[in-house]
């Protein structure tokens, strides 16, 4: 039977770290401020924005939350970011995804300052992280490792089979999984025999939006499993690509949906606007990281 990584426990102690770092930081005069855009009416995106709002305010951080109609046009997006690069008091500036299709993402995620980017998916940021220079991880990767390290599993010389290439998910967590000695497999829906890969993997990184997908027949005896997927199933229940129960006896650690990568991800957000915040502080404070 599996261990299940418990994602609410891991975050909820960075959080409680994050929320001291903050008060440190109000009592120096500096309030982290995080900025949420988000256009349109897409209740999922707006699930996402208003619990990032919340979080934010429960760490103490400032919340900046801006929504806009769906017919905002690209020009005055941007109007908006610069603004928001300019202001003092905001540290970090998050677009939420999707946009309406008449806004280029690429443009927009172009527009905001690296030193803001606290999604980390501003080309500069993924160029750093890339090269393993000091820089804003995105969140949801950095939040898979930060959970590896927590459980104690150290990927080095294991075989990671990461299934999706998105920029956001999977493409960096294979990166961030070869900076620790992994041996990295990526695929796609392109793949040949998906099986075949999936069923060597030592640690297997579902992310590619299919409910329940990845049942025993696709792991290895033994494998950490990690569901990034967020899906309904016919209930309408959310649920992740992995079929937990069936995997379950299988693996030796498994994420759960909803409790697994889903809270460690906003958690690694705020990590990433208090890192923002703090610079220009003398940097003689502990670490939030564990
Ligand atoms: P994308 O849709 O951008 O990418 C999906 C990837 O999966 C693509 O690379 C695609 O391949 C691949 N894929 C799709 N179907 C198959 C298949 N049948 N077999 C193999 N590969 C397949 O998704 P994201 O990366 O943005 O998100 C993935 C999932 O993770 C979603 O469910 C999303 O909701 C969730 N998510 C969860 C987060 C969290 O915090 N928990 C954060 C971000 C995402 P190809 O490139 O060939 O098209």
């Amino acid at each position: 039977m599996a261990t299940i990584i418990d994602g609410k426990e891991v975050s909820g102690k960075i959080k409680e770290s994050i929320k001291w770092r903050v008060e440190e930081l109000i009592g120096q005069g500096i309030v982290p401020g995080l900025s949420v855009i988000i256009i349109g009416d897409n209740p999922a995106s707006l699930t996402y924005v208003n619990n990032k709002k919340k979080t934010c305010e429960a760490l103490g951080m400032r919340s900046d939350l801006r929504q806009y109609p769906a017919s905002l046009t690209e020009k005055e997006l941007l109007e908006v970011i610069t603004e928001l690069n300019n202001d003092p008091e905001i540290h970090g500036i998050l677009v939420q995804l999707p946009l309406p299709s008449h806004i280029d993402e690429f443009k927009v995620i172009n527009a905001i300052s690296p030193e803001k980017d606290v999604d980390g998916f501003h080309p500069v940021s993924i160029g750093n992280m890339m090269i393993g220079n000091d820089t804003f991880l995105p969140c949801t990767p950095h939040g898979i490792m930060k959970m590896l390290q927590f459980y104690g599993i150290d990927p080095k010389g294991k075989h990671a089979v990461v299934v999706g290439r998105s920029n956001i998910v999977g493409k960096p967590i294979g990166q961030l999984l070869l900076q620790k000695d992994a041996t990295v497999t990526y695929c796609h829906s392109k793949t040949n025999d998906l099986k075949s890969f999936t069923k060597q993997a030592d640690i297997l990184i579902a992310a590619i939006g299919k409910a329940k997908m990845f049942d025993e027949s696709y792991i290895k005896p033994g494998a950490v499993v990690i569901d990034v997927g967020m899906n309904r199933d016919e209930q309408g229940k959310l649920c992740g690509d992995v079929d937990f129960d069936a995997v379950f006896e299988t693996a030796s650690y498994i994420t759960p949906v909803p409790g697994g990568v889903g809270p460690m991800t906003i958690a690694m957000l705020m990590e990433n606007t208090l890192l923002s915040a703090e610079r220009g502080v003398p940097k003689d404070k502990p670490s939030v990281s564990m």
